[in-house]
């Protein structure tokens, strides 16, 4: 009777990356996939991020126990990592936790039960089978581990371990398998991205080496640093044509006062001048960003210059979250606690400003043309969703088209997360102005 297995992924992409390679991992074991209400093991693989996210690693732990037929549990990611041995004492029916270092040794963990949260010095790359090339039309690809920023509100430099960068050959053969299997869109995945390097070859180096893969339409990365945008990825948005005209980069907060306190290492100031020099590389790029609102000490005047950003750079999406004190980060023990409920009015202030700029930004792309990647059926009958390339969600019903395709689409109307499309053949005459 062949053994199963079914991971469940909080967080991040880089944990979706993770338990991608985990499922690979087991079923070279002889596992095969299955639902979690059936697998023979679970492994939940968990984020730290937030306290409300640590918690629900909890309250699966508990749900799984009562299963008929308990599985195996394994907890792995940061919570495994910043709790290890701790996530047994409190949770006994929990068999394995294993760090996001270390999960290439799962399978013998299996064996014995316990607990590893080592930072290997071996990659565990280098221990895993061959990446499965049938990732679909869009895939993800870590090429970057770890963070060496120390931001003070920040549990990852704990949990994940200090800057690791995978071998740029390494990563070309993987990113050509996942052409060679269907991918036409990949997203180079690392907590500091930009801050790759291996030998001579930097984050834009790695970028042209994987655009010029044959059957590659489209290259996103993320998730970036300020600190660490440099000219040569700079220059990149404006000469690699397959690099989508998109940016995630966090700025946390907009008053330079914070940002010091945060330990950002970059100011408003210069924050803004790196978006000057983005706009003047690629004109049409769309900018994303990440926000934290009630920082401890963050005064009404600090929150202001944190929306005037918003509304200046004109961000076509942002994610904001109120502070939640993290155990062990410097800002958890920081004076100026800022209240739950001023909290949750500066939260809504801000989620407001940052509505406000993303329908601006989808209805100034009314009335152009663009090619949409199919990725998710719609909510009536022939409608599919899509990601322009400006990562906007695109709605077109095309009854002919599949998910997976590239098609051309105009763009006829605006919504704050999504715009409508109807789909064109790439010669019909545009509506109104060309599009990019
Ligand atoms: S840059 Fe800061 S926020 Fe981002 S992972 Fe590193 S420490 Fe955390």
């Amino acid at each position: 009777m062949t053994a199963t297995y079914h991971v469940k992924t909080f967080g991040c992409q880089m944990n979706v990356y993770d338990s991608e390679r985990i499922g690979e991992l087991l079923e070279a074991e002889g596992y095969a996939p299955a639902g979690i209400d059936t697998a023979d093991v679970v492994v939940l693989n968990t984020c730290h991020i937030r306290e409300r996210a640590a918690e629900k690693t909890y309250s699966d732990v508990g749900r799984l126990r009562t299963r008929p037929a308990a599985p195996r549990i394994v907890v792995a990611g940061c919570v495994a990592q910043a709790e290890g041995a701790e996530i047994i004492a409190r949770a006994p029916a929990v068999d394995v936790v294993v760090g996001p270092n270390a999960y290439h040794r799962l399978p013998a963990l299996l064996a014995t039960g316990g607990v590893d949260t080592e930072m290997p010095p071996e990659p565990k790359f280098d221990a895993l089978p061959p990446r499965r090339a049938t990732a679909g039309h869009a895939a993800f690809l870590t090429v970057q581990e770890g963070c060496d920023k120390f931001c003070t509100f920040c549990v990852v430099p704990y949990t994940r371990g200090g800057e690791v960068s995978r071998p740029a050959e390494a990563l070309v053969a993987e990113a050509r398998a996942l052409v060679a299997g269907g991918a036409k869109e990949i997203t180079l995945l690392g907590q500091n991205v930009n801050a790759y390097r291996d030998g001579e070859v930097t984050v834009a180096g790695l970028i042209r080496r994987i655009a010029a893969l044959p059957g590659l339409a489209r290259l996103r990365y993320t998730t970036s640093h300020p600190r660490d945008m440099a000219d040569d990825l700079i220059a990149a948005h404006g000469e690699v044509e397959v690099l989508m005209p998109y940016l995630h980069l966090p700025v946390q907060s907009g008053s330079t006062r914070v940002l010091k306190a945060m330990n950002r290492a970059h100011t408003r100031d210069s924050y803004l001048r790196i978006l000057d020099r983005l706009r003047a590389a690629r004109p049409d790029i769309a900018l994303s960003g990440d926000f934290i609102v009630g920082f401890p000490g963050e005064t009404d005047a600090d929150f202001a210059e944190t929306v005037r950003i918003v509304r200046e750079v004109g961000y076509a999406q942002a994610y904001s979250f109120k502070y939640s004190a993290r155990p062990g980060t410097p800002a958890a023990s920081l004076p100026g606690q800022v209240p739950e409920d001023v909290k949750d009015a500066r939260l809504a202030e801000l989620q407001a400003a940052i509505g406000d700029c993303a329908l601006a930004f989808n209805r100034a792309s009314v009335g152009t043309r663009c090619d949409v990647l199919l990725d998710r059926p719609g909510r009536r009958p022939g409608q599919l969703i899509g990601k322009s390339p400006w990562l906007q969600s695109v709605v077109v019903t095309d009854p002919a088209a599949r998910i997976g395709d590239l098609v051309p689409v105009d763009l006829t109307d605006a919504q704050p997360n999504s715009l409508t499309g109807v789909p064109v053949t790439r010669t019909d005459p545009p509506l109104t102005r060309a599009a990019a």
